[in-house]
């Protein structure tokens, strides 16, 4: 819910409102500063890295990280996606979210060190 002020009223018990609509506004900012930081938090994502492919059915060990990052058609912002993936699967990985390329589109690719524990 958004609270506006609403100019027409100034009239009544103005006092009281002005005050109302003040805290209002401050409840408000705060709001949208802890849920910017909310929403920057998500773009954190910090998984241990798997060591099995990601794919549906294929258990081969992770070599790659395929990371793409586009605008979110909803306009909420910047989605990054993350996959961990076998040598198989990198290749025929591809660009999935063209449509939704801005000026930070990301298509990465990066090679997961193997799974020795180090
Ligand atoms: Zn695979």
């Amino acid at each position: 819910m958004r609270l506006k002020r609403d100019g027409r009223r100034m009239a009544d018990t103005k006092s009281g409102r002005d005050k109302q609509a003040r805290d209002a506004e401050r409840r408000q900012i705060q709001r949208d500063i802890s849920e910017a930081r909310e929403r920057g938090d998500e773009l954190e994502p910090t998984p241990d890295p798997p060591t099995e492919c990601h794919r549906r059915g294929c258990s081969e060990p992770v070599a790659f990280s395929v990371t793409e990052r586009y605008q979110e058609e909803t306009g909420a912002g910047a989605v990054e996606a993350t996959a961990f993936l076998c040598v198989d699967h990198t290749a025929v990985e591809s660009p999935m979210n063209l449509d939704d390329a801005y000026e930070g589109y990301v298509f990465h690719v990066e090679p997961v060190a193997a799974g020795d524990g180090n």
